[in-house]
């Protein structure tokens, strides 16, 4: 037998896997346990083990689970409600999985994770610490979202329920991405991204591919299930995330029997979005971890500096500055129109950048620092 290379080599050369495995995957809309479809997972995860690779799983099913667990009919709308569906989702899902792995000799270790994690970069570093130390001790993580506890969204979507908590298709790409993982497979109810909506088009293609920045997004549709969050359009956004930051993603099903498998000895199941060119950790950590923490709108020439000369950001380049940032923190940086050029780490705090801007260094700062280094900066696209 000849050595026939699989259709996606790169990814089933794969070394560090993420796994992310969506609530239906889990649970039926009633929150009930769908145990084949989980015991299959372990298996792969298992077999994967075996020949040598890492693996870190990304579970959703917490506040499906526990919503069956209360006798709740619905995900309840009421905030505190939900949370304590979590809570009490979260340990049986843990129990899950603890049952599927041990099965196969393996041990595993639940991860808890908010934004905040990913937005002050010593916590980030720091967990970045404790998975590898998992990962070294041949430990399998198991993450979530620590919903029971994360209201952090509320601010921003007032009087949607659904959205306060955040979206594990996200959180995934984060952690493939702060791990410098080699693929991200995110398992979902249907077999991948189609042409289009195969509900209502049975003649539906299923692409195997896509490979052009942002491609795919208007094919992805806006609903998730009913007890998860995500959807294929936060799925895609994922998956494209990790393929600009040098990682392999592939979108498929985590119904169909065998699927897993064959994404990773790279067959050509599911949608595969192959990776682009890689950026440096920290610069990753800018462009998709951390949360911005204000704007800083710029004229046309400081535009043109940055996109076609590489240059930092002068603050003459400034024409306002918004919210209440710190040194090192990260903004966006807008064109004069207000779309996004980028987003970079500040200087300074944002009083002094005003004053800065404005034609006033403050003290010990002199007017050819850059308020922006280019080095921690990363422009769109
Ligand atoms: N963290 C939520 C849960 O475990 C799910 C979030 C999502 O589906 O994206 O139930």
């Amino acid at each position: 037998m000849g050595d026939v290379k699989p259709a996606r080599f790169a990814v089933a050369q794969a070394k560090r896997v993420v796994i992310k495995v969506g609530t239906r995957v889990i649970a039926d809309d009633s929150g009930r346990v769908q145990p084949s479809q989980l015991i299959d997972v372990a298996a792969v995860v298992a077999a994967l083990r075996a020949r040598g690779r890492e693996v870190l799983i990304v579970s959703s099913g917490a506040v499906g689970l526990g919503t069956a667990t209360l006798g709740f009919d619905d995900v309840p709308i009421d905030l505190e409600e939900r949370q304590a569906c979590a809570a009490v989702g979260q340990t049986r899902l843990m129990g899950l999985w603890e049952e599927g792995l041990s099965h196969h000799g393996h041990t595993c270790g639940q991860v808890l994770l908010t934004q905040g994690d990913f937005d002050d970069r010593v916590r980030y570093l720091n967990l970045r610490g404790t998975l590898m130390t998992l990962l070294r001790h041949g430990v399998i993580p198991v993450i979530n979202e620590n919903d029971a506890v994360s209201t952090e969204e509320l601010a921003f979507v007032e009087n949607e329920a659904q959205a306060i908590f955040g979206d594990n298709d996200r959180l995934s790409a984060l952690v493939a991405t702060k791990l410098g993982a080699d693929l991200l497979v995110l398992l979902t109810d249907v077999q991948g991204v189609f042409d289009r909506d195969p509900r209502a088009h049975p003649e539906a293609r299923l692409l195997s591919r896509i490979e052009v920045p942002g491609a795919g997004m208007e094919l992805a549709g806006a609903r998730g299930s009913e007890m998860g969050r995500g959807g294929m359009k936060s799925k895609v956004e994922a998956a494209h995330v990790v393929a600009r930051s040098g990682c392999q993603a592939v979108i498929a099903s985590g119904f169909e029997p065998g699927a897993l498998a064959s994404v990773l000895t790279g067959e050509e199941t599911g949608t595969w979005f192959p990776a682009r060119g890689e950026l440096a950790a920290k610069r990753r950590w800018i462009a998709f971890a951390a949360r911005s923490r204000g704007r800083l709108e710029l004229d046309a020439g400081a535009v043109e500096a940055l996109e076609k000369r590489g240059a930092s950001l002068l603050a003459a380049g400034v024409r306002r500055v918004e919210g209440d940032f710190g040194p090192g923190d990260v903004v966006d940086l807008l064109r004069p129109d207000g779309r996004r050029v980028g987003r970079g780490m500040v200087y300074c705090d944002a009083e002094s950048a005003r004053d800065w801007c404005s034609g006033s260094p403050p003290e010990g700062i002199r007017n050819h620092h850059a308020l922006v280094h280019r080095d921690h900066m990363v422009l769109e696209g």
